[in-house]
């Protein structure tokens, strides 16, 4: 058994991969035979992950705020809390807040034998993004 204190700090999503602020906070962290990666991600409102996939695909869990998701030649749905995903492996897809609310998620997922979690493309587009449909409160 191992213990980590909550005193990792948490991190900045790099721009290449996000586009607006994002925090992430680390869960579990592949180690010796285990695959599993775990993060929370805080979206702030507007930002959203660039087109990607992964290679054994991903699980996120909404746990708190509204967001979006789109998988390539899909419409943006609005996910939220308890809401869950899954993104078969090298799926086209991103994810992220809407333009108005935070939106935070577990994400879940096994890296591959090389230790990658995920493959990343272009960012989602302003043009993209604004086709999520309107967010009733
Ligand atoms: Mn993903």
């Amino acid at each position: 058994m191992e213990i980590t204190r909550n005193g990792l700090e948490t991190g900045r999503g790099p721009s290449d991969w996000f586009t607006g602020t994002v925090y992430i906070d680390t869960v579990a962290a592949p180690a010796g035979s285990s695959h599993v990666s775990a993060s929370n991600v805080h979206f702030t409102p507007g930002a959203r992950t660039a087109w990607h996939t992964h290679p054994n695909g991903q699980t996120i869990w909404v746990t708190e705020g509204v967001g979006l998701c789109q998988q390539r030649g899909g419409r943006v749905e609005v996910i939220r809390p308890g809401d869950r995903v899954f993104f078969e492996p090298g799926e086209e897809h991103w994810h992220g807040a809407t333009a108005t609310r935070f939106m935070t998620h577990l994400a879940m997922l096994d890296v591959d034998d090389a230790g990658n979690a995920a493959a990343w493309g272009d960012h989602v587009t302003d043009e993209e993004y604004a086709a999520a449909p309107p967010v009733a409160d």
